[in-house]
């Protein structure tokens, strides 16, 4: 006889995990299976990445109970966003809230709280060092075959619905048979964090060079994010640089508008691929996180895309109990499928068309630069557009019966 659960997920990052609790916290148990050994999933190393988040996210995150075990020092708020066109200083575009357009907290925090949280509920049941290696979806349940990679054994598990949440590189993707399209930019992004001798402010700077792009994010204190894309080549020599040279050319970039500025910890370069899975569902299964739509980090959307994907999900599965239906039923995945695709497929194709535009350097699209941040900046209701969707607060929202 097969083991089972209700909800099979592979992937614990930072999407599988708050799945798994948001299923947790509505009365449904979920399985988690992560390549990754325990110890790594409880103690993220640090990547670079610092994730900006809106505040529907953050909302998500304090159901969940996330929000609340990070540290004060892991929180950076971003109260204004400057954008910059070419060698121009002065920034052509610029979005500022009362309060906070958004906030930013590193993204091995995310990963750790979401393992603490998830290895403390009783309905998650977590399987490190597994790898799924089968996947068989019948009209009326799932089998998996999972190979414990620390004990070179192979065992079975059976559930009611599968998820997947394995990054953009999915392989179950590709073995449940769904299709994505990719686009290699042949860009790298590198990331890391500098000290500087001026206060941030709480602002951050998109500056779009004609070289290369310099994003600057205000994290807590007098340290920054800085995310620097360029050509695969000129990455890799950046990448080379001993830190000093490395941060004279970040602070010559910037403008020196920071002071003096030192690089903090290591860099992290991460090749520019965007995907879109062609589908969001299968039989009795679904793709959510990166595994669904890997964004281009320039609109810093793909986490926060992810969390609406799991409260959609999770809102999808909760319908279906109440109305007294099967969760891994097409109509059910139908639902989620088409929710997510709306939230998700212009946010995907708007911001890749964006990266493209400001990855190349001819007349033509030089100008356009300029007339398309001039035009969104003299256009009020654009920017209270954007403004709203960075600041609107709707999270997830539980059944209060089943939390
Ligand atoms: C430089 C950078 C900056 C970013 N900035 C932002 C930002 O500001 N805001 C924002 O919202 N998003 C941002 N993102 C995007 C965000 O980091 C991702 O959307 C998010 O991490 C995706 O989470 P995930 O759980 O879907 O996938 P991942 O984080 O990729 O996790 C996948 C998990 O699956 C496991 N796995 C993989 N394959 C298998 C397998 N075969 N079997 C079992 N387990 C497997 C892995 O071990 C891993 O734990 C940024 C991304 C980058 C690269």
């Amino acid at each position: 006889m097969f083991p089972e659960t209700e909800v099979a997920i592979v992937g614990a990052g930072p999407a599988g995990l708050a799945m798994a609790i948001a299923l947790a916290d509505a009365g449904f148990a979920a399985t988690v299976i992560d390549l990754q050994p325990r110890a790594a999933l409880a103690a993220p190393p640090e990547d670079g990445r610092e994730i900006a988040l809106t505040h529907s996210s953050v909302e998500t995150l304090r159901v969940l109970g996330l929000w609340q075990r990070l540290r004060a020092d892991e929180i950076g708020r971003i109260r204004e966003a400057r954008v910059s066109d070419g060698d121009r200083l002065h920034a052509s575009l610029d979005f500022k809230a009362r309060e906070a357009l958004g906030w930013i907290v590193p993204n091995h925090a995310l990963r750790r709280v979401s393992f603490e949280a998830a290895a403390e509920r009783p309905g998650v049941r977590l399987l490190p060092q597994s790898r799924l290696l089968r996947i068989a979806t019948t009209p009326t349940q799932v089998e998996l075959e999972i190979e414990d990679t620390a004990q070179a054994s192979r065992e079975p598990l059976r559930s009611r619905l599968f998820i997947a949440a394995d990054s953009r590189f999915s392989t179950a993707r590709r073995q449940l048979g769904i299709a994505a399209d990719m686009h290699d930019f042949g860009r790298t992004m590198i990331v890391c964090r500098m000290r500087h001798a001026l206060a941030h402010q709480e602002v951050a700077h998109e500056c779009f060079g004609y070289q290369r792009t310099l994003a600057i994010l205000p994290l807590a204190g007098d340290v920054c994010s800085v995310v620097l894309t360029a050509e695969h080549a000129a990455a890799a020599q950046l990448m080379e640089l001993p830190g000093e040279p490395f941060a004279e050319l970040v602070e010559a970039q910037f403008g020196r508008r920071l002071g003096r500025m030192a690089l903090l910890g290591e860099r992290h370069a991460y090749p520019l691929v965007t995907v879109l899975a062609r589908r969001f569902t299968a039989l009795r299964s679904a793709l959510i996180g990166d595994a669904a739509v890997g964004m281009h980090p320039v609109t810093a959307h793909g986490y926060n895309l992810g969390l609406q994907g799991v409260a959609s999900l999770t809102h999808a599965l909760c319908d279906a109990r109440a109305a007294g239906r099967d969760i891994g039923s097409a109509q059910v995945l139908a639902a989620y499928g088409r929710q997510h695709r709306r939230d998700a497929a212009v946010m995907y194709h708007g911001t890749n068309a964006v990266a493209k535009l400001y990855a190349s350097n001819g007349a033509p699209q030089r100008l356009a630069r300029q007339l398309i941040l001039r035009g969104a900046q003299h256009l009020p209701p654009l920017k209270l557009a954007i403004t709203a969707r960075l600041t609107g607060r709707a999270g997830l929202r539980l059944p209060t019966a089943a939390r």
